[in-house]
């Protein structure tokens, strides 16, 4: 048997996968089971935002890798701890937990808010508010907070407590936090899942003052977002605000497993001994890698990221086939007159790799995609569109 048979035989069937098998990459670039070369614009869905085999990373990974691969977190582990003191100090965050995809980071958000309301004005405070169209995880818990009714059909009754708002819709979450008892608002900066759309400024701003008014946590879902993703380390510094608690993954560990959930402020000691835990969380190895991500996620890198950006809006915008863009930095969403799957089929079948999302074609390349790549990408997708 083939591997398309042997994967339909013994893989769980979750997934409508493409026919094409990822042998290998380098770079930017990855190859399919025939030497086929193509050019990655979608990371694994945004994960290997340095690419495939990335030097610096792979040596991180590798000395940690033969040094010690796992701790568990009975005892202090250095990796982890760097890691968590990077991010503190690029982010203003206090506090890290650790975990292994966005799910579980934002799991813990969801318990850090209802434990942080439960002690300060009572366990009935238990609702937490997130947006129509959006995405925040499989688990029973964070499909509860995906503001998307087709996620949460045959998997009744999820987790109880969320309460649903259209993104823009300030006077609609003020309603429902003087109807109900609300410890928290959940958001991404761009809704990704949800079609590339992003969050806008003046409805994040006037979020984040409703909920200090009313001493309701902000948090931000930047799983997708984070890292570098839209220009800036992390989206929410984008829009100039300071929430209370910011979850991420996928980006952060560069392609290995690995979630962080930080704390300003207000949380950082919701948690304490016995409250929270993960066996693997932490992991030596994929901290070891993310700390070398996020050392090199500089302004200068971060510049780049911007450039590449307007590189892209200025080819695509006004070309054939092209309705809209949207997006930040390097997660952009591509409206295209033609249906988005044939478009992307002639991507792949002219050597691109982009995504989906909704109905839009979504690029997330590599951050450091060289601009010779991102030209040829550009060239192929412009072509598809048309
Ligand atoms: C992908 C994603 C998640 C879920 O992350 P997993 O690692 O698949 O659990 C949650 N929130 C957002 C915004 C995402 O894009």
């Amino acid at each position: 048997m083939n591997i398309k048979e042997l994967d339909s035989k013994y893989i769980a069937n979750t997934y409508a996968r493409f026919p094409i098998e990822i042998v290998k990459g380098k770079g930017s670039k990855l190859y399919d089971e025939n030497g086929k070369e193509y050019i990655d614009m979608g990371t694994g869905i945004g994960v290997s935002i340095f690419g495939v085999g990335d030097e610096e990373w792979v040596s991180a990974v590798t000395e940690q890798l033969t040094t010690l691969q796992h701790t568990s977190n009975l005892y202090y582990s250095s990796p982890c701890v760097k890691l968590a003191e990077i991010l503190c100090e690029k982010t203003g965050a206090k506090k890290v937990f650790f975990s292994n995809s966005g799910a579980e980071a934002n799991e813990c958000a969801i318990k850090a808010a209802r434990k942080y309301a439960a002690e300060k004005k009572g366990a009935e405070y238990y609702n937490i508010i997130t947006l129509n169209n959006s995405f925040h995880g499989r688990t029973i818990t964070t499909l509860a907070a995906t503001g998307q009714e087709t996620f949460h059909k045959d998997f009744l009754p999820l987790t109880e407590g969320f309460l649903y708002a259209d993104a823009g819709d300030l006077e609609g979450i003020k309603k429902l936090i003087e109807e109900n008892k609300v410890c928290a608002v959940m958001i991404e900066p761009i809704q990704g899942e949800g079609g590339v759309v992003p969050l806008g400024e003046d409805f994040v701003k006037g979020l984040e003052k409703l909920c200090k008014e009313n001493d309701i946590l902000l948090i931000v879902d930047e799983v997708q977002t984070g890292n570098g993703r839209t220009g800036a380390l992390y989206g929410f510094m984008k829009y100039g605000i300071s929430p209370d608690i910011v979850s991420t993954a996928k980006g952060l560990g560069g392609g290995l497993p690995l979630g962080a959930t930080m704390f300003f402020e207000k949380t950082e000691d919701v948690y304490t001994p016995g409250t929270h835990g993960s066996t693997f969380g932490g992991n030596p190895v994929s901290c070891a890698g993310a700390y070398n991500i996020i050392k090199r996620l500089d302004s200068d890198f971060l510049n780049e990221v911007e450039k590449k950006h307007d590189y892209i809006i200025n080819e695509l915008q006004n070309s054939d086939g092209v309705i809209s863009i949207t997006g930040l930095g390097l997660m952009l969403g591509i409206e295209t007159e033609k249906d988005v799957s044939e478009v992307l089929k002639e991507c792949q079948n002219n050597g691109v790799l982009p995504i989906k999302a909704k109905n839009k074609l979504r690029l997330l390349p590599p951050l450091n995609i060289s601009f010779e790549d991102l030209k040829t990408a550009v060239e192929v997708i412009k072509n598809a569109c048309k």
